[in-house]
């Protein structure tokens, strides 16, 4: 045995004393409309259905044949394809950004935004509870970065009111991702303006959901704002993969040439940018696909008697990891599937259920989920509790 197979032995063991093992299982799920009797897939990010909406496959099934299976090469070089022009005119449309850069996934947006846009002299800021990519591009920044409690603009206020002379980076996300809460952006950007601060704001739960699937930022009157860059990502409401940057012409000539995780990475697949586009046009010309993901959440919300989330994940608390794991596993056996969320992937330590009500769940088979949500919980919730719950 190798010192390698011996430290991943080490390594393996200790998750397996602590019970933190993860696994990549294949989970069969069907969506709502389906004759599968598989579980109802209410833990994707598939928030509008698109992945499987016929005029997001076909744009993908066009681009294939077009452009072939990859870009081939880096955008600098010979990547850069009409379909990824074409994409970031239609994120254009969608959220009234100026300019847009599509890169291969949401994670090497942030990671390219982040370290391009601090550098030397500069100092990040991130909302405590901002996605792990924020803080992975925040330690790739190589400058100090620190965290400012959740959602609160006078505590980033002080934060910078410390670092007068600095160049500082905020990123924030719209809607977080397992709170389901949204950012007070107008609050925010007024801090950063008062202190000479860029805002980034990751719209990955907010594109396709709040302002008529335009964004938060949008919904806010906030586009084009000065200082204020978005980035966000192709594979949640949009159903395709990667990520773009959404601002102005001088911060995307600025990542093309500075954004290492840009430069050095394999344009987006052609057929990813063709199903995000022909997705965007979808979302820009049919805002009642955003309405319903939102009504849908008050009513998993209303169900559940829990406060309605401002996107499309409706985020229950649990008491203990144990009661999350066990009430997800119920829920499985009685055909539902919903994301179970335990530390350390929780940054405030409390373990949720996170359901996500999706646009194309609607009726009956809404009501019926979203009931045996609220009893399962209530099962796994309550001091003493029965081995299972009924059925939906
Ligand atoms: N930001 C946030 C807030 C996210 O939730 C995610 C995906 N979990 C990402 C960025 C990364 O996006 P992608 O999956 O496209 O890399």
């Amino acid at each position: 045995m190798s010192r390698w197979d011996a430290w991943l032995g080490q390594r393996a063991d200790l998750r397996a004393e602590r019970g933190t093992e993860r696994f990549d299982p294949v989970l069969r799920v069907s969506r709502p409309g389906s004759a599968s009797r598989d579980p109802l897939d209410l833990a994707s990010n598939d928030y509008l259905g698109l992945s499987r909406d016929e005029r997001v496959v076909t744009a993908a099934k066009e681009a294939l044949d077009r452009y072939g299976a990859s870009a081939t090469a880096s955008r600098l070089v010979t990547g850069t394809l009409p379909v990824h022009r074409d994409l970031e005119a239609a994120l254009c449309r969608l959220t009234g950004a100026t300019s847009a850069l599509a890169f291969s996934t949401g994670y090497a947006a942030n990671l390219g935004v982040l370290t391009a846009l601090s550098g030397r002299g500069a100092e990040i800021l991130l909302d405590a509870h901002a996605h792990a990519s924020l803080h992975d591009a925040a330690r790739m920044s190589r400058v100090p970065y620190a965290t400012f409690a959740h959602n609160d603009p006078d505590a980033l206020a002080a934060e910078l009111a410390a670092r007068p002379d600095r160049r500082v980076v905020v990123a924030v996300e719209s809607i977080y991702s397992v709170l389901g809460d949204a950012a007070p952006v107008q609050a925010l950007v007024e801090v950063c303006h008062a202190h000479g601060a860029l805002l980034v704001v990751d719209e990955a739960h907010g594109i396709g959901v709040a302002g008529h699937g335009r964004g938060l930022v949008h919904e806010l009157d906030l586009v084009g704002t000065r200082d204020l860059v978005v980035t966000m990502t192709l594979s949640k409401a949009l159903g395709s993969q990667g990520g773009a940057v959404l601002g102005s012409t001088a911060v995307r000539d600025h990542l093309v040439n500075t954004a290492r995780s840009f430069i050095f990475d394999t344009g987006l697949a052609p057929a990813a940018a063709a199903a995000a586009c022909a997705a965007a046009d979808v979302v820009d010309g049919d805002p009642t696909l955003a309405a319903a993901v939102r009504a849908n959440a008050r009513t998993v919300a209303a169900i559940c008697g829990i406060e309605p989330a401002a996107g499309a994940v409706q985020s229950i608390p649990m008491r203990s990891p144990e009661s999350a794991v066990a009430a997800a596993l119920d829920l499985r056996a009685h055909g539902v599937l919903v994301g179970c969320f335990r530390p350390p992937s929780v940054p405030d330590g409390v373990s949720r259920l996170r359901v996500t009500a999706r646009a194309d769940l609607a009726g009956e088979d809404l009501f019926q989920a979203a009931r045996l949500v609220a009893r399962t919980v209530a099962t796994h919730e309550a001091p003493s509790r029965p081995d299972t719950v009924e059925g939906p």
